[in-house]
């Protein structure tokens, strides 16, 4: 069967500052905090194939500026790496029986939120959805949903205790894996690598055998995307998408029967 993961690096293990995610540059540790999720995709991968030999991956490194090392990812599973011009679903489609997000961390505003933000760390203060506050994780669940007659479930996540819980009050039956507690912006507890890796091959062998019985998020179109910006910051960048529309300085809207058509 057909398996996608969505990665981001802010949830991952031992991960816990901004210095260690949004550097551009390859300091030591930025390094590290790839490494580290890195180990963590290869621990769900394991797991992937260890409930499905024949299963074929697919890997979307979804944070902005990387976070896989490709060096030291798993040789069997395809990959869309770090690059400019990628668009939703980001490869996701309907063939594939559930999506995996490693490495999530919790949506903008979320109190003791250990790199909490939402698409931009910088300028977004909340994302909602059919008047619902959502972040990355909510907003790929339900885009997931809406793909083929049926949708894609997300079956796994794992993050920080915050990112889990999110994951659970959207989806009760989806399967968590916690890496850290959050204690504030720029601290966490996190859990023995090598606890959350045998954690994650297990789960992610136990949510491919559940998946058939996972339902997708699947809410009714239309959907009403609103994005916020924080204070001193506009909305221009988002009013190229169709059907756009600016409702003040700090807040737009779009309205559309196609999630993968907006900036979600
Ligand atoms: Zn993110």
């Amino acid at each position: 069967m057909k398996w996608y993961i969505l990665t981001d690096l802010e949830g991952a293990c031992r991960v816990n500052r901004w210095d260690q995610t949004r550097v551009d540059e390859l300091t030591p540790d930025k390094l590290y905090a790839r490494r580290m999720l890195t180990a963590e995709i290869n621990a769900a991968v394991q797991g992937l194939y260890d409930a499905d030999h024949e299963a074929e991956i697919l890997v979307w490194d979804g944070h902005g500026n990387g976070g896989i090392d490709n060096t030291l990812l798993d040789e069997r599973i395809a990959l869309i790496a770090r690059g400019s011009g990628i668009r939703p679903p980001y490869g996701l489609t309907a063939e594939h029986a559930g999506m995996l997000v490693l490495g999530q961390h919790p949506m903008a505003g979320t109190p003791r939120g250990t790199l909490a933000h939402t698409y931009s760390s910088r300028t977004v203060e909340e994302y909602r959805l059919n008047g619902q506050p959502v972040g990355e994780l909510g907003a790929r669940a339900v885009m997931a949903g809406t793909l083929g007659t049926r949708g894609v479930p997300t079956i796994l996540v794992s993050g920080d205790d915050l990112a889990c819980a999110e994951a659970r009050a959207l989806i009760p039956e989806v399967y968590v894996v916690p890496t850290k507690t959050s204690l504030g912006e720029e601290l966490a507890e996190h859990r023995a690598p090598a606890a959350v890796y045998s954690d994650l091959r297990e789960q992610a062998a136990a949510a491919a055998r559940a998946a058939a019985n996972i339902p997708p998020v699947r809410w009714a179109p239309p959907y009403t995307l609103r994005a916020r910006m924080k204070e001193g910051f506009g909305v221009e960048g988002y009013l190229r998408y169709d059907g756009a529309t600016q409702i003040d300085e700090r807040t737009v809207e779009v309205v559309t029967d196609d999630l993968t058509k907006t900036w979600i």
